[in-house]
């Protein structure tokens, strides 16, 4: 007889890694947080799309966009500041001072830039918003989801898409703005003139926000994004978190009535916090990695707490020092000078005072000199050797500007600008065109005993008006390879 041995019995598959999402049905929370959060998302909102409408006048030939990223032109414009190419450093220092900001306020409140101000949570929060307009509260919405199509389910899911999409779009329209002048890539758009990146561009990101804060919601946080990952390394005993306290809630239980509160925490286990939350965690299992602390769960509680006639707090910011300190019967002490606040703070003004003195006191033009690389030189035949340059003149000023041109440190030399004539004193005067970059051909001849292959010298350039010196040193090759 043959024993047939059932193998899956035997050995079960291991379990599955997999868990698939749970749908999340944030309930409306109502109080000071919430407010916050409103106005939070409203003044972030309302920067995002009117920002690049603003204008601000800088001069003839030069955008009047307050804020613009201008590839073409090559420049950054941002109110009264520009950035230009060669500058970029100073967007480098204000990227580190934002950096450490970020760090700054992680170790004073744990994670407010997640709860409150990334894109993220903003357009997630607006997506939900419409959502509630048109599928109701969270158990309207469960009931909604559970129930078979119909016309009633249809139009609102219909219409819930539809104004996401809308929003999508106004989003990804928006982000080309800072690219291009607003007016000429919205008029441009229409009549397909706008150029074809701006049209890519505006295409990803209608997708990515109809993507990420329709579909995708607070698995970015928690999957997605590696700042949950970063802020463990940036957060101590003395940060102020969105905490439960537990000394106070439990031992929790149901409470009803005028029962006593003897011999029990403040909890009454009514869930309120974990049916407001976006990321459907309860706050009361500690601190956890999908926590953005949006502080919803204090609104709600403490709106239970009023309801039942307890104080409120009973979640709440606070830190984990303080939490020990209540267990062990100390009173609590709030720590906002730390070593590492300090530190944060410190980089923060040393890297800022240097960004700031850096930009207030740069030259408003530049000189480069480039030397051609082939031939090095060349010997005339009266034994004089010429070399050639390209001479850089970068004008910062929205004014035109007249500058003499002279050559330092290299005797026996004369200064030739091709189309421009020498002065009898060897300079050369040129006009150079307001908030421009204009390239010069330069020759130097020079008649000399030395025997040396190369020989350092100086352009000199000179504002006429003003009196502003700008150089640039350069090598004359007279010999060798
Ligand atoms: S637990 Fe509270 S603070 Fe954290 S995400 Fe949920 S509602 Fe926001
Ligand atoms: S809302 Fe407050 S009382 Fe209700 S379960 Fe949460 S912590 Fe407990």
């Amino acid at each position: 007889m043959t024993t047939i041995i059932d193998h899956t019995k035997a050995n079960p598959p291991p379990p599955s890694l997999y868990e698939g999402r749970k749908q999340i049905y944030p309930k409306l929370a109502h109080g000071k947080f919430r407010m916050v959060k409103w106005i939070v998302m409203a003044v972030t909102l309302g920067i995002y799309y009117v920002l690049p409408w603003i204008r601000w006048p800088r001069g003839e030939g030069i955008p009047d966009q307050a804020v613009l990223a201008d590839f073409e032109g090559e420049k950054f414009y941002f109110f009264w500041f520009e950035i230009w190419p060669q500058e970029l450093y100073y967007l480098a220092g204000l990227l580190i001072m934002a950096t450490l900001g970020l760090f700054l306020v992680t170790s004073l409140f744990g994670r407010a830039w997640c709860g409150y101000t990334c894109p993220q949570t903003v357009w997630t929060d607006l997506y939900i918003w419409v959502e509630r307009a048109f599928e109701g509260d969270r158990a309207a919405r469960m009931r909604l989801d559970a129930a078979p199509w119909s016309f009633n389910k249809a139009w609102r899911k219909f219409g819930k898409h539809l104004i996401w999409l809308v929003i999508a779009f106004w989003t990804g329209g928006a982000f080309i703005l800072y690219w291009h002048d607003a007016p000429t890539v919205a008029k441009g758009w229409f009549t397909g003139e706008a150029p074809l990146t701006a049209y890519f561009f505006a295409g990803i990101l209608t997708f990515t926000t109809y993507f990420l804060a329709g579909w995708m919601r607070e698995q970015v946080c928690t999957y997605m994004c590696p700042w949950p990952r970063i802020q463990g390394a940036l957060t101590d005993e003395n940060a102020l978190n969105v905490t439960y306290r537990f000394d106070r809630g439990e031992p929790r239980a149901p409470h009803r009535k005028g029962e006593s509160w003897e011999g029990r925490g403040d909890c009454i286990d009514c869930k309120q916090c974990v049916q407001v939350c976006p990321m459907g965690i309860d706050i009361r299992d500690g601190a956890q990695l999908e926590c953005i602390h949006c502080a919803l769960c204090i609104d709600a509680c403490d709106d239970i707490m009023k309801k039942v006639g307890r104080p409120i707090g009973l979640i709440a910011y606070d830190t984990d020092n303080a939490v020990a300190a209540r267990v062990a019967g100390k009173k609590p002490v709030y720590k906002v000078l730390r070593p590492r606040t300090l530190l944060y703070a410190t980089l923060m003004i040393i890297i800022g005072a240097m960004v700031g003195f850096g930009y207030f006191n740069k030259s408003s033009f530049e000189v480069n000199v480039l030397k051609d690389r082939s031939p090095p030189f060349i010997r005339l035949s009266d034994g004089d050797i010429r070399n050639g340059y390209t001479l850089k003149l970068v004008n910062k000023s929205s004014t035109a500007r007249n500058v003499a041109i002279e050559i330092q440190g290299l005797d026996g030399s004369e200064l030739q600008m091709i189309g421009l004539e020498t002065e009898e004193n060897g300079e050369v005067e040129l006009n150079m065109g307001a908030h421009r970059v204009d390239r010069f051909r330069m020759l130097i001849t020079r008649h000399t005993e030395d025997t040396a292959p190369r020989a350092n010298f100086t352009v000199i350039v000179r504002d006429t008006e003003t009196g502003e010196v700008e150089d640039s040193s350069a090598v004359f090759v007279q010999g060798g390879n």
